[in-house]
């Protein structure tokens, strides 16, 4: 793979694919976060002389044409006011007016091209639709580690328009030697903390990180499958009942390589998924009928955060409970704290965990945070990820 520096990107018009998918309310951009870091990428090609022309997406529009929700018309105002540079956006979707600006484009000069998802074939791959786009530049740069597990037209399938003139932007560049780090060569005890709602969106990185870990702590909603499958009480946590083999599964490979899995002992129950339902501390295993597991308990922190303490190498995807209300966040957020505090090389992934982070203020705090949770996942599961391949 050839990085910026390998490139010449003189009077060049580069093909740029940024992870520019903002949360965007009334019109209003609510976090801009992949705007600005898709910074570094940007004024490296402007500093080097390049014309700049932007494909990125925008929500989950049809794919039947332009939708004004879906437009990224805000999200070029944005970057305009960040960079303090104009920034056009291509006047039409994918047709003559978008031509025209990408033919006309200068030195220095940056367009946006419209959402590409407004075309069915973008998330299908379809290759017409990709050497459309390549016709548009004369070289390609990919910088939206959060895409490139899907096999996209200007994600990946794009890339062999350009055999040698693909390069992998600063942030992507960036993912790769942090995510190259923590699967080859990371520093012991390594701890992996993985949360969240579903067992089945991490059994592959469950099975993958056994060979990895010295320790797995499992907390949040899929920590209730498991405790089933150890003939757990759960009441009305959430369960996946067609996953318990495979926790089954899980529980008997780490006990068989010797690898610690820690599960919460006790459990902040709640009456109903509410923040102001009744609550009660019980032992995880004993979660009475009503009642269902909203956070981990205090002896859970406290078990975590000891393991948490003696890591050397520690990974974060997925809350410990429903984090979102506030009286079952305590879980996410004092373990997260914990992370933050050790001397550890720290790696967090996935919106909901990088919110956390961001609510307590440690972000500087952590070595490294992943813009991208479903790819870091698949990065850490061992699979190929197609926009990664394709450069
Ligand atoms: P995921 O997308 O799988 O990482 O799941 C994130 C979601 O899991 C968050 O919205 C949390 O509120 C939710 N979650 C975490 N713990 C629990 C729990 N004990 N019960 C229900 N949902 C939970």
């Amino acid at each position: 793979m050839k990085t910026l520096n390998q490139g010449n990107f003189k009077e060049k018009k580069v093909l740029l694919r940024c992870e520019m998918n903002v949360p965007i309310k009334d019109g209003v951009i609510t976090d801009d976060t992949r705007i600005r870091e898709s910074l570094p990428t940007i004024n490296y090609l402007l500093e080097n002389g390049a014309a700049i022309i932007i494909m990125a997406h925008l929500g989950r529009p049809e794919g039947t044409g332009y939708e004004e929700a879906f437009s990224l018309k805000p999200v070029a105002a944005h970057l305009s006011k960040l960079l303090g540079k104009p920034v056009a956006v291509a006047g039409d979707v994918f047709k003559e007016k978008t031509e025209e600006a990408a033919k006309a484009l200068k030195a220095g000069e940056i367009l946006m091209l419209e959402n590409v998802r407004f075309v069915k074939g973008e998330t299908k791959g379809d290759e017409a639709f990709a050497k459309y786009l390549a016709s548009l530049g004369e070289v390609y740069v990919n910088d939206a580690f959060g895409t490139t597990h899907r096999a996209h037209s200007s994600t990946a399938v794009i890339a062999q328009f350009f055999p040698n003139d693909k390069y992998v932007g600063k942030l992507l560049e960036h993912e790769i030697v942090n995510l190259e780090k923590l699967v080859k060569t990371p520093e012991h005890p390594f701890t992996a903390i993985i949360g969240g709602a579903k067992v089945s969106s991490k059994i592959d990185v469950l099975k993958n990180l056994v060979d990895k870990v010295d320790n797995l702590i499992i907390g949040g909603g899929m920590a209730y499958t498991f405790i089933k499958a150890l003939g757990g009480q759960i009441g009305k946590s959430l369960c996946e009942d067609d996953k318990l083999d495979l926790a089954k599964e899980i529980l008997a490979i780490y006990k068989e390589k010797g690898v610690q899995l820690a599960l919460p002992v006790d459990t902040l129950v709640a009456d109903a998924f509410d923040n102001n339902a009744n609550r009660k501390v019980v032992p995880t295993m004993e979660i009475p009928a009503e009642w269902e597991g909203m956070d981990i308990g205090p002896k859970s922190i406290d078990a975590f955060k000891d393991i948490v303490r003696s890591s050397k190498t520690i990974l974060w995807n997925g809350p410990l409970g429903v984090f979102e209300m506030d009286n079952f966040a305590a879980g996410t957020l004092e373990v997260g704290k914990c992370v933050g505090e050790s001397n550890a090389f720290s790696a967090v992934g996935g919106g909901d965990s990088i919110a956390a982070v961001n609510k307590l203020g440690i972000a500087s705090k952590i070595s490294y945070i992943s813009t991208g949770g479903g790819a870091m996942i698949e990065y850490l599961e061992g699979k190929t990820l197609p926009g990664i391949a394709a450069l």
